[in-house]
């Protein structure tokens, strides 16, 4: 069972303001959920979580996310950009890209972004943009074949093929990348990796953890380097669908904990700095893309059309992904038809849900979408003409803020030469 963060009555005030589509997004779950994962690393002086911008681009959610101690992750120009303009600096930011414009690089270093390679070419491409390496660099690990961890206590597998990404160095080239960048004069030095997403299991940061923290200390060892930050970037799922268990952050945490004390710690590492770069752990579950019923359609199956469309959620036709919906009003009523509820794109995979057990839709209804608040709208695209959805904000005190607004024809049509 997902009950949504927002009641009928709460949305049937919004809508009079504001009319559907839109995103909403929960001030409180997204505060209470950064305490939370503060917490779960306070036992590591320096942690800090840097949040993936690219789950959720936009100001008046990173504004949130900087008052409760989080940094950025960025990934792209106009990522550093915003998060220059929402008065994150310096090291309040991460560069994590891949195939890295040159010029990207040049803005990370004038913010005094932390810059994280993504290939052991990228030393030259520095080189040649910036005419040296930073003090501060971090490389980010790849370590081929197939990750999995085992059936995890929970029951669920996780498992993904490092070997198939395209992202960054090699064991080898990690090893004569440090060398080469110390020998530029390189002096703090960070680790990164990111080997399976979305995870359900709290088994899996402890995990990268450890892979992580037996190399930093191989790398020290035999390069000399000064391993002071490894990232243990994003990765770290949220259950979409009903019968799925959360994960528990405190447990991953702890995890994570108990491999620092075997491994780094022993090794004379016990001052090494952990951070994080988690988007959808972040974010998911505390925004919803709130839709309103406009068609049924009754031919070779049931369809419900809705005024939403992939354009502003993408997942379920880019990916299959699952995301729950609630019929807001009828929660009590029994799950007893079958629907594909569908948006407007003239593409058949433009279906939030194929075969969803729901109660029986009236036209006027409204459907909340869950767990869109990462991932969502950052997505969304204007295939067909469709206009995204604005954001909107439900403060901690019931009241409701506008931090995106819809698009509008004059902003698709503001880049065309007429
Ligand atoms: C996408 C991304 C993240 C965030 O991933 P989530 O699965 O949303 O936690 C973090 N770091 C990098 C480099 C990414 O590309």
């Amino acid at each position: 069972m997902k009950t949504p963060f927002v009641t009928l009555g709460q949305l049937q005030e919004i809508v009079r303001r504001w009319p559907t589509p839109f995103h909403l997004y929960d001030e409180r779950g997204i505060r209470e959920n950064a305490r939370r994962l503060r917490a779960a690393f306070a036992w590591n002086p320096g942690f800090r979580e840097y949040f993936a911008v690219k789950a959720t681009p936009t100001p008046g959610i990173l504004k949130l996310l900087k008052e409760e101690g989080c940094g950025v992750d960025c990934s792209s120009l106009t990522e550093l950009m915003m998060a220059d303009r929402c008065g994150f600096h310096g090291e309040d930011i991460f560069f994590s890209s891949n195939d890295t414009p040159p010029e990207e690089f040049a803005l990370a270093e004038r913010l005094g972004a932390i810059i994280n390679l993504d290939d052991i070419t990228h030393i030259d491409c520095l080189l040649d943009t910036l005419g040296h390496v930073p003090e501060t660099i971090c490389c980010r690990y790849n370590p081929g074949g197939v990750f999995s961890i085992g059936a995890s206590k929970e029951g669920f597998q996780v498992m993904d093929t490092p070997g198939e990404s395209k992202y960054g160095f090699t064991r080898d080239q990690l090893f004569a990348g440090f060398r080469r960048l110390k020998e530029l004069g390189a002096k703090r030095f960070g680790l990164h990796a990111f080997l399976a997403s979305n995870t359900l299991s709290n088994e899996y940061y402890p995990t990268l953890a450890g892979i992580l923290f037996r190399l930093a200390v191989e790398l020290r060892d035999e390069t000399g380097c000064a391993v002071s930050f490894i990232d243990l970037s994003g990765g770290v799922g949220v259950p979409y669908r009903p019968d799925q268990p959360a994960n528990d952050i405190m447990a991953i945490g702890a995890g994570v904990r108990r491999a620092y004390e075997q491994i780094l710690v022993p090794a004379g590492m016990g001052d090494v700095s952990l951070c994080t770069e988690l988007g959808r752990f972040m974010l998911a579950p505390y925004g919803c893309l709130v839709t309103r019923a406009i068609h049924e359609k009754h031919t070779y199956k049931e369809y419900i059309g809705v005024d939403a469309c992939a354009a502003d959620l993408m997942r379920p036709a880019m990916y299959g992904a699952y995301h729950h919906i609630t019929v807001m009003g009828r929660e009590d009523q029994p799950c007893d038809h079958t629907y594909d509820v569908v948006g407007a794109l003239c593409e058949n995979n433009d279906k939030f849900a194929v075969d969803r057990p729901l109660p029986p839709i009236q036209m006027g209804d409204l459907l909340v979408i869950h767990d869109t608040g990462a991932h969502g709208r950052a997505m969304g695209y204007n295939y067909n003409g469709r206009l995204r959805s604005g954001e909107l904000l439900l403060r901690e005190d019931g009241s409701v803020e506008m931090i995106r607004r819809a698009e509008t024809p004059e902003d698709y049509f503001a880049t065309l030469v007429w």
